[in-house]
């Protein structure tokens, strides 16, 4: 019988909890809807796509080559980000620079964004600072999986 007691409690104080959240949370999406604006944050659902939430400064999104001075990218092809990267859908093809300082420049650089899973692993293992995922660019859905085979000058737009 206590049991029963102790059973029913509980599901009056999850009902009770439901409500509580349920109303102060129509209570703050209400003045939202007639402009009134709160200090609270999160009760209320953005509406995306019209409204969209902004995206944090850590954020990882799609990658970008990054241009050196002369405006060819600062990618020497040393292959780490391609070596680290547990997707292996970044494909480069290396070739020789003029520019003794380089070296190597990539010939083809391309990263396939279907497979990608934005681990970060290529932006860490980087040496030069040469890939980015800070374009804050997350809405990448294609109808085509080619689409989202990003090359060399997609990636240094
Ligand atoms: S974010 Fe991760 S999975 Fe995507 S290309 Fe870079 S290393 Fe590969
Ligand atoms: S790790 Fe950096 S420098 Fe090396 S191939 Fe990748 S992008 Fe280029």
């Amino acid at each position: 019988m206590i049991k029963a007691i102790e059973y029913f409690l509980e599901i009056i104080r999850g009902v009770v909890i439901t409500g509580r959240h349920f109303f102060v949370n129509m209570f703050f999406h209400t003045l939202k809807v007639l402009g009134i604006k709160t200090k609270r944050k999160g009760a209320v659902t953005i509406q995306y796509p019209e409204e969209k939430k902004k995206i944090a400064a850590r954020h990882r999104s799609l990658h970008r080559l990054v241009p050196g001075e002369n405006g060819k990218p600062r990618c020497v092809a040393c292959m780490l980000c391609a070596t680290v990267c547990p997707s292996e859908c970044i494909y480069i093809e290396a070739a020789e620079d003029p520019d003794l300082e380089m070296q190597k420049y990539p010939a083809k650089f391309i990263i396939d964004i279907g497979r990608c899973c934005f681990c970060g692993f290529c932006v860490e293992a980087c040496p030069e600072d040469a890939i980015r995922m800070d374009t804050a660019e997350v809405e990448l859905a294609e109808y085509n999986r080619d689409d989202l085979v990003y090359d060399l000058d997609r990636l240094l737009r």
